[in-house]
This record gives C-alpha cells, structure tokens and sequence, in this order.
C-alpha cells in the first residue's frame, strides 16, 4: 500500500463509528480509497440505519486526513450498501465524464463573494454568443444561486421531459441552477456528499445541447463545489474575478493555488469594479483603485482578460433580470464585455 494510504488507514482506525465500540475501518465504513495528487478520494458505506453518523464522520475525516502531509483535499462518497459502492466505482467521478458536449468548458470563479462573479459569468456568456458562439451557462453557486434573478427567472422550476432534465432557455442560451430546482434554503443547508450528488445530477441528467462553451459559475472561495466540478468535467480552465484591493487578490490568489492542485489551467483574471466614471461630467473615480489585478497578472504571467468600471447599468441590467450586454448592447461597458470575451477565445487559441 502506498505510504500515504497506509497513514490514512491509521487515521480511520483512530475514528468511532457511533458509540458501539467499533472504528470505521472494523465496521467496514471505507471501502474504497484513491488519491490523486493531494485529493483523497473515498467510497464509505454506511447504511440507512446509521445514516445520522455521516455527517460527524465526514467531518472528522476530512479534519484528520488533511493534517497528513501530502493530503489537503478530501472527497468523500456516501453510499448505503455495497453494491452501490461498487456501482459508484463503475461511474468513478474522476472519469470526469459529463460536459463533453461542449468544446470550452470555462469555470468563473472568485477568492471572495461580493466581487460581481455571477455578473462577469452572465455577461462573458451573452458577450461570447453576442460573438457567435454557442453558450450554455450554469449556476453552480449552490450555496447562493443569483443567476435565476440576473436572468429574470427566479420563479421558474426546470421540467423532466423523458427522464432529463430541461434546461431553462433564456436570451439564446440555455441555463440551469439549482435556484430552479429547490427553495433556495434548502440547499444553504446542504454538506459536501449532498452539494455533488445535485451538481452530479444536473451534469449527468440534463438535456444539454451543446456547444462551443459551457460558462460554469463557482461559489467563491474554495469548496466542495469547486472539486466536484474538477473531477465530474473536463474543465478547460478557469477565469478569476477580482476588484482591484489587495486583501481580494489575496483571497484570489489561494483560489488560483486550489485550481493549480486540481489541474485546471488559469485562463486569465478579470478586473471587475475597476473604477467609477461619473455619468455627469465623466471623471473617472478609481473607487477600489485600480490596475491591481493587471499588475498581478503580469506578476504571475496569467494573461489579463479586461476590466470591466462599476456602473449603474450593470447592477440595474442585473437586479432588473435584462442583463447590460443584452439589454444595452452598444454601449461602453457592452463593449468592454465583447473585449474580454474575445481575450478568452484568443487565450485559448
Ligand atoms: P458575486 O457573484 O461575486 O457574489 P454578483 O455578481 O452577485 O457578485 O455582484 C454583486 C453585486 O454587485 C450585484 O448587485 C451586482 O449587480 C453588482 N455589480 C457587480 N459588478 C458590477 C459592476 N461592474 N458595476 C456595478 N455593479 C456591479
């Protein structure tokens, strides 16, 4: 056995299952274990009967593996049998199997919340299909679904047509969250195997056409999220949204550092809130300063992929569910949006 999985073993054997005397490993809880680079990958079996023990197992599990040295992610699969263990082996999340129908499969993402993620997420889209390209975008923010508002259909619940799941049409691109799917306070409750078995579910079960790119939007910071979609896609790489304050890019760059880990390629940054220009007598107002997250791209030699100023429009386009690059498609910050896009598709060139 490989040293670092003999280390994990001794771990399991140091944890209770319940109060019956018994470790994980002798009740038979973990029956499979992979690690990939510095992500342990886990298949535990814990039947119905036991099932409140998952969560304070997890919890300690994923404690206790991460202070091994060589260990820093942990992905836990729960199942209440055997056979679906083994059957869950047969559809192995690192096959990394669902998207494929997409060329690009681009993930937004942010260190921090707050940073106008979602906003960059819904108007890269429409800015790459205002280009010619076949979007399709999804809200992978579980834990704070905003693109249903931002594209005015909070209300709406996706339909099952013949055993998949229709995606949402909107504005030429189709679209699903879990927002449409359950009330948004269900899912803030929900812990890491909860959060992948619904991302899964809308990866495996959608009825995706296509196309050349996939606009993923990711909770920020680092998460369960962010290594289910690693592992169940084939992403082709990330864009980081930032505002241009330092204590941000420090966030950003430990984002940068967990996409690194899991093998997704940083595409390029993006500067959002870049600077103020008054509508009135059109002085610029660096509010956020600005040009950090240029400097800091040229400092880590990631391509810079534009900035976008805060405008009024974009948070109006936004709240009002007509996003900016659609809503106002010639104007300045429209612009900026196609600029950017085109940056992405050059970077991937
Ligand atoms: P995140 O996804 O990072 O949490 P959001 O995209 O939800 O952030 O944006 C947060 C708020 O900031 C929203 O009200 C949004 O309309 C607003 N916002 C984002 N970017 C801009 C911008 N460039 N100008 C003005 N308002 C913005």
């Amino acid at each position: 056995m490989d040293p670092l999985q003999e280390k994990a073993v001794e771990v399991f054997k140091q944890i209770s299952f319940g109060d019956n005397g018994t470790n994980i490993i002798d009740a038979n809880v973990v029956h499979s274990m992979s690690i990939e680079g510095t992500t342990a990958h886990l298949v535990f079996v814990i039947d119905k009967e036991h099932e409140g023990l998952r969560d304070s197992i997890g919890q300690q599990v994923r404690e206790e593996l991460t202070k091994i040295d060589g260990i820093e992610q942990v992905v836990i699969r729960f199942t209440q049998s055997e056979d679906e263990a083994k059957a869950s082996l047969g559809t192995s999340p690192q096959q990394a199997q669902y998207l494929k129908e997409y060329a690009n499969v681009i993930l937004v993402a942010s260190g921090k919340g707050g940073v106008g993620k979602s906003t960059i997420a819904v108007n890269l889209a429409l800015a790459l299909k205002s280009l010619g390209k076949k979007v399709s975008l999804l809200d992978a923010d579980v834990f704070g679904p905003s693109i249903p508002a931002m594209l005015n259909a909070r209300d709406e619940r996706v339909l099952v047509e013949k055993d998949k799941i229709k995606p949402i049409e909107r504005l030429g691109m189709q679209f699903m969250s879990v927002g449409n799917m359950v009330d948004e306070e269900m899912a803030v409750i929900w812990r890491g195997p909860m959060v992948h078995q619904a991302l899964e579910q809308i990866l495996r079960d959608s009825a995706w056409n296509g196309g050349d790119f996939m606009i993923i939007d990711l909770p920020p910071g680092t998460g369960d999220v962010q290594i289910t979609i690693a592992q169940l896609t084939q992403a082709t790489g990330t864009v980081v949204v930032c505002t241009p304050q330092d204590v941000a890019l420090l966030d950003a760059r430990k984002a940068m550092g967990m996409f690194g880990k899991v093998n997704i390629p940083v595409l390029g940054l993006i500067e959002n809130m870049s600077s103020f220009v008054c509508p009135k007598c059109g002085a610029e107002t660096p509010i956020f300063s600005k040009g950090g997250v240029e400097k800091e791209s040229g400092d880590k030699n990631i391509p810079f992929l534009g900035r976008i100023p805060i405008e009024l429009e974009v948070r109006l386009g936004g709240d009002s569910g007509e996003p900016v690059v659609d809503a106002m498609p010639n104007s300045a910050v429209a612009k900026h949006f196609k600029e950017m896009a085109k940056n992405l598709i050059d970077s991937l060139e």
